[in-house]
């Protein structure tokens, strides 16, 4: 079985370092590539990731699975062996009941409706993009027949996001989450406004780079294993655990974007690095799952970047680099300013209190197209209305309503939730963090991250995608994904902000 092991090992092996060669090349698309490389840096990826997939799927690897199934028995079910043997398993019968011919058409069909929807946006014209949209969703209606019988036609887009979650799980969240939210939101509107409008003056973008860079640097992102790049879009990438990259965009007159999204990104890169290095080219090494991700990256931007404790601590730094912009603005007002909650019309601008509204919006209309309840023409008008029932606030236009996410153009429906159940997971986190370190907020005060971060390590981090979420999240909190202690958080929060 030793021997077996290891041929599969470097079967995976192999296959991980094309993967990571692929996320070199997507790295360096979004970060230094001239505009006449993005021919060719498509065949490049399209060849590798094709690679990838024959090795992955070859009957090699099947027949190595196969004969593990009676073996693997005998292993502790918990050991980084048996675990990498689950879900290779899992993954591999995933991708070999998908059908070349299905996987090259989506890949055509998404390509071109990506340039459709940059251009519907642009114009403000939805009609144009609705036939690719129409396409993409019934390609992801094939694609889930694959896994027939399911409970919920969407049950096979969500668990390639989260694997392990089922539907229903996530829409008896949800409508516990909507009353309660829509609730607070209500409230807080009839409150007199907290202001922030110091935040939106010229900040000298060098500056702002330098404190994003000393304050990830205190929380413990390891600069020998990264480094940090500008990009269109911010977002984190690895090739390695020890080579775990993080990007900004620096806007220079609106301080908080900056900060808050590289503080976002080291969290997201922190899991990456904390994965254990026995996990290493093998399909463990990763997160367990998208909102297990954004809970680590939310938790390290919101619930400690955005709170009072945190900012006792940086806010005299932040005040000495910006004497004109801050000095006459007193930590409480800053506090407030930076926790400003607004119905907004766009999800990536949305504040800790309506982010989640967002997402239902989302999550409701593709689980009512997916059940041929709602056509994809009428996607606007049911947005519009949504928007409406959950944020109070129509969108003059479709551009900054139902076109302003990349995530359906490239066929990534299912995808949504994971943000919100991201929220969720990280105060499910936190809660059992006050319990297990009750000075973490005086640590946080001194600029002191180390426990933090060790707790994180040591219950999620070092895991990988051993554990599937919901089992993870059930092992360290002692429940699954559950979200009262999220609406709590919001309330205590805001409650004091607001005064409720
Ligand atoms: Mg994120």
């Amino acid at each position: 079985m030793e021997e077996k092991l290891k041929q599969l090992k470097a079967i995976l092996g192999e296959v991980s370092d094309i993967n990571n060669a692929i996320a070199l090349l997507d790295w360096d698309q979004q970060v230094n590539m001239p505009p006449g490389g993005v021919e060719a840096r498509g065949y490049q990826i399209a060849t590798l990731s094709n690679l990838a997939h024959v090795k992955f799927t070859s009957d090699e690897v099947g027949k190595l699975l196969d004969e593990f199934q009676p073996l693997a028995e005998q292993l502790d079910p918990d050991s980084d062996d048996a675990r990498l043997l689950r879900v290779t398993k899992r993954e591999y019968d995933k991708q070999t009941r998908v059908p070349s011919e299905l996987v090259i058409e989506f890949a055509q069909v998404t390509s071109v409706a990506h340039n459709a929807w940059q251009e519907a946006r642009e114009k403000n014209d939805f009609a144009s993009f609705a036939p690719y949209l129409e396409k993409i969703f019934a390609l992801r209606r094939r694609y889930a027949d694959l896994f027939a019988p399911y409970d919920h036609v969407y049950d096979p887009l969500l668990d390639d996001f989260e694997p392990g979650l089922k539907t229903a799980d996530v829409l008896a969240i949800f409508s516990e989450l909507r009353t309660q939210q829509v609730e607070l939101l209500k409230e807080i509107a009839s409150r007199p406004q907290v202001d922030d409008s110091f935040l939106r003056q010229p900040y000298d973008e060098q500056k702002q780079w330098d404190f994003g860079v000393e304050v990830i640097s205190k929380m413990g992102y390891d600069w020998k294993r990264g480094r940090q790049d500008h990009s269109a879009h911010p977002f984190t990438t690895n090739f390695d655990i020890d080579d775990v990259r993080i990007t900004t965009r620096i806007l220079p007159d609106y301080a908080a974007s900056a900060f808050f999204s590289t503080v976002h990104e080291a969290g997201h890169a922190m899991y990456e690095q904390g994965i254990s290095k026995a996990l290493r080219r093998t399909p463990l090494a990763g997160g367990a799952s998208l909102a297990v991700h954004e809970s680590q990256s939310r938790m390290w931007e919101n619930l400690i970047g955005r709170s009072l404790p945190f900012w006792e601590h940086f806010y005299p730094r932040l005040r000495e680099l910006f004497p004109a912009q801050l000095g006459n603005v007193d930590l409480q007002t800053f506090y407030k300013g930076i926790n400003k909650v607004e119905p907004s019309l766009i999800r990536t601008e949305a504040d800790e209190a309506t982010y989640n509204l967002h997402v239902m919006v989302r999550l409701e209309l593709e689980i009512a197209v997916l059940e041929n309840r709602l056509q994809v023409k009428d996607l606007p008008e049911a947005w519009n209305e949504k928007m409406r029932d959950y944020l109070g606030i129509t969108p003059p236009n479709d551009s900054e309503g139902v076109l302003q996410d990349v995530h359906w153009s490239g066929g990534s429906i299912g995808y949504f939730p994971t943000y919100a159940l991201g929220n969720l997971i990280s105060v499910q986190l936190w809660e059992c963090i006050l319990q297990d370190i009750p000075d973490v907020n005086a640590q946080i005060r001194r600029g002191e991250f180390g426990e933090l971060l060790n707790w994180l390590r040591e219950k999620i981090h070092r895991h990988g995608a051993k554990f599937e979420p919901q089992e993870l999240v059930q092992r360290v909190t002692g429940t699954k994904i559950d979200p009262a202690p999220y609406l709590r958080y919001l309330r205590t929060k805001y409650g004091e902000i607001y005064n409720l």
